[in-house]
């Protein structure tokens, strides 16, 4: 049975790593090119688009793939929607594999915002106009704060964004896990006043939200974009795994 794996997250890499011993699959992991230097899953690895919804159902037909799972990032929306339209064409199984979205506790002091745009704008009004602010959103959309012109970014991300940025930023080249006691220095280091990240999940970036909460630091919370229609949804890499359990047993009758 062949299985092709939407990568470009940590859980894509650990499905990958799960399924890839097994002797009845044959696992494909696929990525999009975006960082130069990708931590590679085992097994087969292709990299680059497909062409659209259909390039992906062509990709599938030709390479005989018998179910899919999307384990793309919950903000990779374009690329969710090409894999349900690619499997209602060519009718071979997916599932999507999502970690759950973060949940403010107790002390949190978390602002919900659309999108970037609208991230932007609270930036100028959140924690008094913070001006010292921590942007975790990654490298792609930084052009929705470049007009902000009174305020300090600080920008993490893996790889290096491309202009336009906003004109006083300042680069953190890093790629998590982060740890807690390393985003309470970060935060104190740079006298972050406000931290702006997308509903990410998952375990790997969140302490840098304990760490805000600690320091009375206000969050802007980017809301997940929507997910196709009736595309069945795993929680975790076990999860997604005894489906492809479920569906081998099925092949091989
Ligand atoms: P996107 O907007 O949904 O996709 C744009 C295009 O990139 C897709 O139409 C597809 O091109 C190609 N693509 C995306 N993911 C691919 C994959 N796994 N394999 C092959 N082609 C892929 O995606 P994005 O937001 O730019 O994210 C790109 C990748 O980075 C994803 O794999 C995602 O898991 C990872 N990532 C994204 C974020 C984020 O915040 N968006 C964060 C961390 C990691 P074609 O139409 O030509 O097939």
């Amino acid at each position: 049975m062949h299985v092709l794996v939407l990568g470009g997250t940590t859980e894509a890499r650990r499905l990958a790593e799960l399924l890839h011993p097994r002797p009845d699959l044959r696992v494909t992991s696929s990525l999009a090119g975006r960082v130069s230097a990708p931590r590679l899953p085992p097994g087969e690895v292709r990299i680059g688009g497909f062409g659209g919804a259909d390039g992906m159902a062509r990709w599938l037909r030709e390479h005989a793939v018998d179910a899919v799972i999307d384990a793309t990032h919950p903000f990779a929306e374009r690329i969710s929607f090409n894999a349900a339209g690619a499997a209602a064409t060519t009718h071979v199984p997916l599932l999507a594999l999502r970690r759950p979205g973060w949940v403010p506790g107790e002390g949190d002091d978390w602002r919900t915002v659309d999108d970037l745009r609208e991230a932007a704008e609270a930036v100028r009004t959140v924690g008094g106009g913070g001006r010292r602010v921590f942007l975790t959103t990654g490298r792609m959309g930084l052009a929705a704060f470049a007009h902000i012109d009174d305020a300090h970014f600080l920008v993490r991300s893996v790889d290096a964004p491309e202009p336009p940025t906003p004109p006083h930023m300042e680069l953190l080249l890093d790629r998590g896990p982060f740890t807690l006691d390393g985003e309470r220095a970060l935060l104190a280091r740079h006298r972050v006043d406000v931290l702006v990240t997308k509903d990410s999940g998952g375990a790997a970036t969140a302490p840098k939200l304990t760490a805000a909460r600690e320091a009375g630091i206000p969050v802007i919370v980017v809301r997940r974009p929507p997910t196709p229609a009736g595309v069945p949804v795993a929680a975790t890499v076990e999860e997604a795994a005894a489906w492809v359990q479920a569906r081998s047993a099925a092949v091989s009758g």
